[in-house]
């Protein structure tokens, strides 16, 4: 098609539906003419407090005033503050701040084969990772993602992924015993989000950890959809009393400002020294308050605690309300990351839903994924089980 005749100058990168949205409040969004939405996505599990929260906007109001952009070649005050108040949230003594989830694990990637180069192991550079997985669509991150869905055409990948099957302690001690002096790291995320809201048994991590502390390889967390309160706890690792080496967030962290961080533990903060690793615009000044102002956010308003409670909420209710109705596989939330597994596709929910004044989305082609705002009142997250309930079921009718 030539360019003439396109109605989108845009890249046919996604399915995109014609909809488009002036402004937002809360929960809710707003089309042009005025229609409303609720937005169960939250643009994929980043807008945590919701749209237009007057604390961010004042912030980023404020901030757009002073100062955008500097570089990381000076002191970035309010980066500092935030690479301060994760480390004082987490496991880690470090942070490096990035644009987007999928770089968040380039720097992870990174960290782990150099920290074995940098103890007088180059050899090693091997990292496991899992059926199912998703951590993004830049080089490194599509190598450890696996689909062939994301990977075709892309060949040759990034050599030195160890695919296992999610959730199987067996098929980990399989990939140690056969690779196991070339191993680095274990890549995990602590439920799978585009894998289909797949949560792994509750001792799982525990597992890994050891598996990790036994081989002398690094715990890497892919945080960036599980990650700033929306597994009601600050990050989901904190469910399981086990601290990582590495973890990459985004998504939640900027609530729609570009910002993802990669978090690292005393083992290897040090390892990345100047000249190895870099980001324009990572951590800029209007990234930086932004987040800053999220964390604040949730904090004030105990928000990752809300999180808990209406994820709990959400999943109970929907169990209710869908006893007995065929094909329902299962419900499963982790905090506000909640999913109806069917045993059917349901890509056609999402219209039926849309139709009806709520969006949200599907992953893995049969599970209802709801990512709500943390922001969610009592109400709502009853609106939410009753209009999702009503619709599932005239799906399955
Ligand atoms: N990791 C996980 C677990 C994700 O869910 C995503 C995005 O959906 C990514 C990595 C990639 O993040 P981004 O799209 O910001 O590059």
């Amino acid at each position: 098609m030539t360019g003439e005749s396109r109605t989108s100058a845009l890249l046919p990168t996604f399915a995109r539906v014609d909809l488009s949205f002036e402004r937002g409040e809360g929960p809710w969004l707003f089309t042009p003419s005025g229609e409303r939405y609720l937005d169960f996505a939250a643009g994929i599990a980043v807008n945590s407090l919701g749209h237009s929260h007057p604390h961010l906007v004042k912030a980023l109001q404020e901030q757009a005033a002073k100062l955008w952009h500097v570089s990381n070649l000076y002191t970035i005050p309010d980066g500092e503050k935030l690479a301060r108040r994760l480390v004082e949230a987490t496991f880690a003594d470090t942070v490096f701040f990035t644009n987007s989830g999928a770089e968040a694990l380039e720097c992870a990637i990174k960290t782990a084969r150099k920290y074995h180069a940098a103890n007088g192991h180059p050899e090693r550079y091997r990292l496991v990772t899992f059926e199912g997985a998703f951590h993004g669509r830049t080089m490194g991150a599509l190598a450890a993602t696996h689909s062939p869905k994301y990977q075709e055409g892309f060949t040759p990948m990034l050599d030195g992924f160890v695919r296992v099957p999610y959730n199987e302690i067996p098929a980990i001690h399989a990939a140690f015993a056969k690779h196991g002096s070339d191993i680095v790291a274990i890549l995990v995320e602590p439920a799978q989000g585009e894998g289909g809201v797949r949560k792994p048994a509750d001792d799982y991590l525990n597992h890994l950890r050891a598996i990790c502390d036994a081989n002398d390889a690094l715990l890497m967390l892919d945080e960036v959809q599980t990650g700033n309160g929306r597994s009601g706890k600050w990050f989901a690792y904190q469910h399981n009393g086990i601290l990582p080496d590495v973890l990459s967030t985004a998504k939640g962290l900027g609530n729609g400002y570009p910002i993802g961080a990669t978090l690292v533990a005393g083992k290897a903060f040090d390892v990345l020294q100047p000249g190895n690793h870099g980001s324009t615009f990572g951590g800029s000044p209007l990234a930086s308050a932004a987040a800053l102002a999220v964390y604040e956010a949730l904090d004030k308003e105990k928000l990752v605690q809300n999180a808990a409670k209406r994820g709990k909420q959400i999943n109970q209710g929907l169990t209710k309300a869908l006893k007995g109705v065929a094909g329902i596989r299962e419900i499963r939330n982790l905090g506000l990351l909640i999913g109806v597994e069917l045993d059917q596709p349901c890509a056609k929910l999402v219209a039926m839903a849309r139709a009806k004044g709520l969006l949200l989305n599907v992953a893995s082609g049969n599970v209802i994924r709801l990512a709500p705002p943390l922001v969610l009142s009592e109400e709502e997250a009853t609106f939410i089980v009753d209009v999702v309930s009503t619709i599932v079921k005239e799906f399955m009718a």
